[in-house]
């Protein structure tokens, strides 16, 4: 366990001032990782008093994982930061949920001729009650869910910026080694 006064290798302040793109950083030393594999194994090295479970549970772990979503019993710890607890706590809830998942699409093609049905109608209408706009999108909601999930509000998907780098310089691994010179 983690004890109060637990002293993190890495200062602090040295990561202040980074403008790298990250996707997390480390709750602990505030280090900024790309990747969750990269986190995972600098928890392995740098803070080897808490273990990865005890880390996600700190830091990570959202309100209500962790409980079976078929019979709200615990689940276990997948062991990997980017997963997190298993949605169900056995093979068995997983088999039920899909049971259940099937059924609803049968049923919704039986009432609206498509298995992926959602009704846009009902949607719109409230949006327009709430916002006046049919159209509206809630951009501080897209962001409140950035911050949440990537610990970031300006983050953006690696796998578009590589197409964009695909796009500039003909390689999605292209890095610009005039700028990382030293
Ligand atoms: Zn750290
Ligand atoms: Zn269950």
């Amino acid at each position: 366990m983690l004890t109060a006064n637990f002293k993190c290798p890495r200062a602090f302040h040295i990561w202040d001032n980074m403008t790298i793109d990250y996707l997390t950083t480390c709750g602990i030393c505030n280090r900024p990782f790309s990747t969750y594999t990269g986190l995972s194994h600098h928890l392995g090295q740098e803070h080897k008093g808490i273990t990865r479970k005890e880390y996600y549970d700190r830091f990570l772990k959202k309100p209500g994982e962790g409980i079976c979503a078929r019979c709200g019993k615990p689940t276990k710890f997948s062991d990997r930061l980017n997963r997190g607890y298993y949605v169900h706590c056995s093979q068995k809830c997983t088999a039920t949920d899909k049971d259940v998942d099937a059924k609803r699409r049968t049923t919704k093609k039986a009432l609206y001729g498509s298995e992926t049905f959602n009704n846009h109608a009902k949607t719109t209408e409230t949006k327009i009650q709430r916002y006046g706009d049919p159209n509206y999108a809630n951009g501080d909601q897209i962001r409140k869910t950035k911050l949440e999930r990537y610990g970031k509000q300006g983050y953006n998907n690696p796998e578009k910026r590589k197409a964009t780098k695909l796009v500039k310089y003909g390689a999605s691994n292209y890095v610009n080694a005039e700028k990382c010179a030293h």
